[in-house]
């Protein structure tokens, strides 16, 4: 921008915890830039887009705030395009992969073996074999898993780096997916660790450690405080029982982001007052230990905007459809069909339009009722042409999306 453009505008359509602005011309602005110029040198709609000086801000953010010493780990899971990775990888202390597939984005994005971890609740031996010969940390999470982990150790000379997932006997309360607690099929059950500790001594493993993950898309501090104290003093009560020194302990993280004008973001400060007192503790407890938080959508959601083009407008017995080029083949979170229970409309905006507003649906050209990004919004009028943007958009995209349904073109992806 000029130093003699006027000040950027705020748009304030829901509770923002990094305001994003427009310019006078009511153009979104990303890095700096109008919107539209930055689709066209992107190639065009539909896309992604991921702001990497709003992601920035977030790690800058959570470094001010936590405690030194506790380890920040990137959820590969939620947004795992490479470049994004790589970015994320340069500022992170670790990253967390499900898949193999997700394990050489991690290792391609220049992350450290030793700081890369891999769950999910049904790793294939082949998987095992790859992670182990990748020298990273393995969150086991079954019997068979620690059998398999096992015999490759012996079989290659070289002892599998494993901690156990485990499932605590309480949830993450307030959450938007639940993944621990009562009957999961992730990790194991905290009843069976102590049996599972005195085994792994004599199996010529690795052990490093824990790794809890109660849930998920949490907006409530005591709720995180609470599982979090939990999940200590459950490691706690085993110290004893540790067939080698404690080196990790991933709390998991589960930092949600308010996708609704009515969801106040996360208040960070008690989080990390409570997580200073944690690092304190586990110190003196396990001096070798170091606690692990990792975060998905916290790191990428609110930096990324899905942008689609209006191809129609329609009217159909007193309502306004604008029919876009994109929808839920590429975002099925926003279209409401990716987990919630009531569906409720992402942020959306239509770029460049300062002007009157209407009440309008945005729709994509799936023939399918279903490929509905926002329900009768309040919007500006559109035109054909336009630029509708979701935001909210930096997790749970493009990946988590059934991008073959109905053979439509693959959206586009790029950092801004
Ligand atoms: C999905 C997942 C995450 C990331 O969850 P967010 O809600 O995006 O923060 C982290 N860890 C594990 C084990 C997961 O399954």
């Amino acid at each position: 921008m000029n130093p003699t453009d006027p000040p950027p505008l705020l748009l304030a359509p829901w509770n923002q915890s990094q305001p994003w602005t427009c310019d006078v011309r009511g153009e979104l602005l990303l890095g700096g830039r109008p919107l539209s110029r930055v689709v066209d040198a992107v190639g065009g709609t539909p896309c992604y887009l991921y702001d990497r000086a709003r992601m920035d801000a977030r790690v800058a953010q959570l470094r001010a705030a936590l405690p030194p010493g506790l380890r920040l780990h990137y959820a590969v899971k939620c947004n795992p395009m490479p470049a994004l990775v790589g970015h994320l990888a340069a500022r992170l202390d670790g990253l967390d992969v499900a898949s193999v597939g997700e394990l050489r984005v991690a290792l391609d994005a220049g992350m450290d073996p030793a700081h890369v971890s891999f769950a999910g609740p049904g790793k294939r031996d082949a998987e095992l074999h790859q992670a182990h010969a990748a020298g990273i940390l393995i969150n086991i999470e079954s019997r068979r898993e620690l059998r398999a982990l096992a015999e490759a150790s012996e079989a290659s000379g070289e002892p599998a780096r494993v901690a156990i997932r485990v499932n605590p006997p309480f949830e993450l309360r307030a959450s938007g997916m639940r993944m621990g607690g009562g009957a999961r099929q992730f990790g194991v059950d905290a009843e069976e660790v102590p049996a599972l500790l005195d085994e792994i001594g004599g199996l010529g493993l690795a052990f490093e450690g824990f790794h809890l993950y109660p849930g998920s898309q949490n907006l409530k501090s005591e709720a995180l405080i609470e599982a979090q104290a939990r999940s200590y003093a459950l490691i706690l009560g085993w110290a004893e029982r540790l067939p080698a020194p404690l080196h990790s302990l991933n709390l998991g993280g589960g930092f949600g982001i308010p996708y609704t004008p009515n969801e106040t973001p996360l208040a960070l400060p008690p989080v990390a007052e409570h997580l200073a007192g944690l690092v304190e503790r586990c110190r003196s407890d396990f001096p070798q230990g170091h606690l692990v938080l990792e975060l998905g959508r916290y790191l990428t959601g609110e930096a990324g905007v899905y942008v689609t083009r209006v191809i129609d407008r329609k009217h159909s017995r007193g309502q306004v459809f604008l029919v876009c080029d994109g929808g839920m083949h590429h975002h099925l979170a926003a279209s409401g069909n990716f987990g919630q229970v009531l569906r409720k409309n992402y942020p959306v905006l239509v770029n460049g339009r300062p002007g009157p507003t209407e009440t309008a649906s945005v729709v994509g050209p799936l023939c399918t009722p279903l490929d509905l990004l926002a329900d009768r919004a309040e919007l500006a009028v559109a035109e054909i042409g336009d630029l509708v943007v979701v935001f909210q958009s930096g997790a749970y995209g493009k990946t988590a999306s059934p991008r073959e349904f109905l053979g439509h073109p693959q959206p586009l992806e790029a950092l801004v």
